[in-house]
């Protein structure tokens, strides 16, 4: 019997995945910033102005800023160039590095920007440790469109010859790792640079035939140069004027990759992967990154509209958060992030989505995804936000991402926070989170359902509420709750699915469970059953459905008390009789029938092991027509209580009218279903419930 309800949950299971399987239209349209960038107006202007937004936290949101563009310095190469080829299999490493390791082309931008970013940091360092005053650090982007370039331009720390020569002749070096080291090795604070990206700078290739690098070394004493490839094998060096500190990238771009060379295209890739770099970022003039990486500050920093406007930005949406948890932690893991449950409640669209989370994944400020899929569990797809680990390298591809260890457990960690952050509002403000729980519900639902371990499953369902036999309507309780009412020596958690409170209390099942005195959950939702089974248990105590009670019960043959005068009730001899002529009567209707002293109200009930997971079965599979057919499947009991009127009633009618006592029984027979829930349409049963009316109407 048990065998044969795995297989069925199976297929209520695979339902409910069937049913979150609808194609998605998620568009995967670029992330557009909501504030337009600054106004035409004033030129220079000191880029610390642009970074004191922090100061004005808690109340309106700052002024846009004005444009600026970098002091033209053209560069030239006035003397001869020296010739070098690419270290072994550099060739071969860059054509992989263009071809297979990023499936989009636009993230050279990201690379260069961030390559920038870390050069400027590098000089912050340098300047600061060596006490000397800042200058203006920024990042332009160029295009031109007639020339079919783009340039990128940092005002950072620059390469030397050397450097050049080694840093940009050697895939496998990374400059930044080195830097890193030398500051291990001086002991000091190097959590802002990373960088450890690998082959960020050839990612140019990818779009341009051929790359000039200027760049001034910050470092007195050092002439300008440049770098200049086709990436084909070799690249030459030579010294240059004119060249401004910090380093000019020019791309030349490929016949087909011109669409770089236009504005409109490059601000749409900064404003996706760039907006949230540390430093100003300028294209064309015009500052682009207005929004700051909220993550990374700190929490009583933040003020309530500069949520609301990230919130918008990385939700693409118009509400504002009904939650915020704004979580940081360096173990195990490295995680900057913050997570924003959505004021409007999710449409079936939301809900039916099948992709996954759709969080974005940042590494340092740098966007790697959008929507990174597997960040979260999939039922944790109804929030948005971002985040931000360090130990995720940049050049993770989506594939990568899914099989990824640190992934796995980065979802984990994210996964036992969220639920702990839940927990913890369902405590501080619970009329709040009773709203949340009923646009939200579904999703815990869905995660208890299709998550496999125990633990966490567990876990979840720490989140549901339900109302309570034990407390008044429209009170709810978790599980934690009922347990700890719970008298000692109890095992079994019970719980009754109905479509509300009234029907609930009014069930047989009800009335049968109110002589053993338990607490009972009501469950009204759609999927609570389904949910309850796949649980089995919370906190070592069993989900029992108050059917499913009943059933047991007569397994172990427990006997209740009949507390009715023996007058009030058929005697046993009657009652076997009135069994013997039922069983005929229903035939395969029933499996079974008994007389039950737990009824009060109700003449009859139908006992099914396991009726919930029946009750999908007949809902979903739709495969019983018939009563008989039902019945084959559902192996029901009829239980008749012998002190209820029909019943006696129906023992007299059997011999004085059988027409009238089988149309009297096929009636209770079919009421019992109804009561069960195991007969959706009951139209069938009207025409007779309208003959029985009829006779009954004759007597007067
Ligand atoms: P990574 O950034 O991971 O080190 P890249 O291939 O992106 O790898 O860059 C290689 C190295 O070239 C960097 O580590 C850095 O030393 C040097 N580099 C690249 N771009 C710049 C820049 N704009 N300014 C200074 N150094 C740079
Ligand atoms: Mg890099």
């Amino acid at each position: 019997m048990l065998c044969r309800w795995s297989g069925l949950l199976r297929g209520a299971r695979a339902l409910l995945l069937l049913r979150a399987g609808c194609p998605s239209a998620v568009s995967s349209r670029p992330c557009r910033a909501l504030r337009s960038p600054a106004s035409p107006g004033l030129g220079w202007v000191s880029a610390r102005a642009c970074s004191t937004r922090a100061a004005h936290t808690h109340e309106e949101p700052p002024p846009s800023p004005p444009p600026r563009t970098l002091v033209s310095h053209p560069e030239s190469v006035p003397g001869s160039a020296s010739r070098h080829e690419f270290q072994a299999d550099t060739k071969k490493l860059l054509d992989i590095v263009a071809r297979s390791l990023y499936s989009e082309k636009e993230v050279f931008i990201r690379e260069l920007i961030s390559n920038g970013s870390d050069a400027l940091e590098k000089l912050r360092h340098k300047l600061m440790s060596e006490g000397k005053t800042l200058p203006d650090l920024e990042i332009h982007l160029e295009t031109d469109a007639q020339k079919g370039t783009i340039s990128i331009q940092d005002t950072g720390i620059g390469m030397n010859q050397e450097e050049l020569l080694s840093n940009l002749g050697t895939i496998a070096k990374s400059g930044s790792k080195a830097f890193l080291d030398m500051l291990q090795n001086q002991g000091e604070a190097t959590s802002k640079i990373i960088g450890q990206f690998g082959v960020g700078f050839y990612s140019a290739f990818m779009v341009a035939d051929r790359v000039e690098v200027f760049s001034q070394a910050a470092e007195s004493g050092n002439p300008g140069c440049c770098w200049r490839s086709d990436g084909s094998g070799t690249f030459e060096i030579s010294e240059a004027s004119g060249v401004q500190t910090g380093t000019k990238i020019i791309l030349y771009l490929k016949e087909d990759c011109k669409e770089f060379a236009s504005e409109e295209r490059v601000k749409e890739v900064i404003t996706k992967y760039s907006n949230f770099i540390g430093y100003p970022l300028y294209l064309n003039g015009q500052r682009i990154n207005t929004l700051q990486a909220l993550w990374m500050m700190e929490p009583k920093d933040i003020g309530d509209w500069q949520h609301k406007e990230f919130y918008r930005f990385i939700a693409q949406a118009y509400d504002e958060p009904r939650y915020i948890l704004h979580y940081k932690t360096d173990a195990p893991l490295n995680i900057r992030s913050i997570f924003y449950v959505p004021e409007v409640k999710p449409s079936m669209f939301d809900v039916s989505r099948e992709l996954g989370s759709s969080v974005a994944l940042y590494s340092r400020k740098v966007l790697i995804l959008t929507k990174a899929a597997d960040i979260l569990p999939k039922w944790l797809r109804f929030l948005r936000g971002v985040v931000d680990s360090e130990d995720v390298p940049l050049n993770l591809s989506r594939e990568l991402l899914q099989e990824s260890h640190l992934i796995r457990k980065l979802r984990n960690v994210l996964q036992q926070r969220l639920i702990k952050f839940f927990i913890d509002q369902s405590k501080k403000d619970p009329q709040k989170y009773a709203k949340f729980f009923e646009d939200y519900g579904l999703f815990m639902r869905e995660g208890i359902v299709t998550i496999a371990e125990q633990d966490v499953k567990e876990d979840i369902a720490k989140l549901l509420r339900y109302e309570s036999s034990a407390l008044p309507a429209g009170q709810l309780t978790s599980l934690p709750e009922y347990a700890s009412r719970m008298s000692a020596g109890s095992r079994n958690i019970y719980y009754l699915c109905a479509p509300n409170r009234h029907l609930a209390e009014h069930s047989p099942y009800f009335e049968a469970m109110k002589k053993k005195d338990a607490e009972v959950l009501f469950c009204y939702e759609q999927f609570d059953e389904l949910t309850l089974l796949h649980l089995r248990e919370f906190d070592k105590k069993k989900l029992m459905s108050v059917e499913t009670d009943i059933v047991v019960d007569h397994y172990k043959e427990e006997k209740f008390e009949e507390n009715r005068p023996a007058e009030e009730c058929l005697s046993s001899q009657d009652a076997e009789d009135l069994l013997a002529w039922m069983r005929n009567v229903l035939g395969p209707r029933v499996t079974a029938i008994k007389v039950t002293p737990r009824l009060d109200t109700h003449p009859a009930m139908i006992t099914v092991l396991e009726m919930g997971a029946a009750r999908h079965l007949l809902r979903m599979q739709q495969l019983a027509k018939t009563s008989e057919e039902r019945a084959q499947i559902l192996q029901p009991t009829l239980e008749i209580n012998t002190g209820h009127a029909l019943i006696k009633k129906l023992h007299q009618l059997r011999t004085s009218e059988p027409e009238l006592a089988q149309m009297l029984l096929d009636q209770i027979y079919d009421n019992a279903m109804i009561a069960a829930g195991l007969n959706d349409d009951p139209r069938p049963v009207v025409t007779r419930l309208n003959e029985l009316l009829t006779r009954m109407l004759e007597k007067h």
